[in-house]
């Protein structure tokens, strides 16, 4: 375990809590921080604070409702449908959303003497969201770098996993029944497997029932 510090960008979701327990893994000590932008669902706040509570990690709130001033966006208004039309960036796309997040938690981390920021943003899902691509969080590391004259490192463990590797990495780190069952990624704010109907409910169901079968064959051989 590296003596270092490290903060997660925190949601309380599936992706993210995988990432919480990578870093609790790898650093001697590591924060979290949950970004208030007025989600449809409070309960996504709730659910981020209690699995923080409850992993003994230290949780920062940061209010970013400036965003939804900027940027209306299907997850914070309910009129706005979740949708994706041909060709275009679906209706949850936030510009500047993933890029905001990693600057705030950049400026809280070197106030907390932490060199790591850890985000659970991944290409490998793609859905078209240009600031989660590598490319781009490597250009905003040597920014945010040259910005605070700070040698920050962005972590990014589950960049080239798709949802089934994300689910074998929670099984790695021990933690695959705490994220199934405590995590929030259902768009209809319902927690564990969700409403099993919206776009992201899909997303994780697929990748769980393939990490299932995957394990199945593997304790078959
Ligand atoms: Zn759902």
């Amino acid at each position: 375990m590296k003596k270092e510090k490290a903060v997660v960008v925190f949601s309380g979701g599936q992706d993210s809590t995988t990432c919480l327990f990578w870093a609790m893994e790898r650093f001697s000590e590591v924060e979290a921080v949950t970004f208030n932008y007025g989600q449809r669902h409070k309960l996504e706040l709730d659910c981020a604070a209690e699995i923080a509570k409850e992993l003994n990690i230290k949780h920062h709130i940061l209010d970013m409702s400036l965003l939804n001033q900027l940027a209306p966006n299907a997850l914070t208004r309910d009129d706005i449908a979740i949708e994706q039309k041909e060709g275009e960036l679906p209706t949850t796309f936030v510009d500047g959303r993933n890029m905001l997040f990693l600057t705030f938690a950049a400026v809280l981390a070197k106030q907390l003497g932490a060199k790591h920021i850890v985000t659970g943003v991944c290409e490998t899902d793609f859905s078209g969201y240009p600031d989660c691509r590598d490319i781009f969080v490597k250009s905003l590391n040597v920014t945010l770098n040259l910005s605070m004259d700070y040698p920050f490192v962005i972590d990014t463990p589950l960049m080239w996993l798709n949802k089934a590797q994300t689910w074998e990495l929670s099984d790695t780190l021990g933690a695959f029944e705490f994220v199934r069952t405590r995590t929030l990624t259902c768009y209809n704010g319902i927690i564990a497997d969700g409403c099993g109907a919206c776009p992201a409910c899909e997303l994780r169901k697929k990748g769980l029932d393939d990490y299932l079968s995957m394990r199945l064959q593997g304790a078959k051989r």
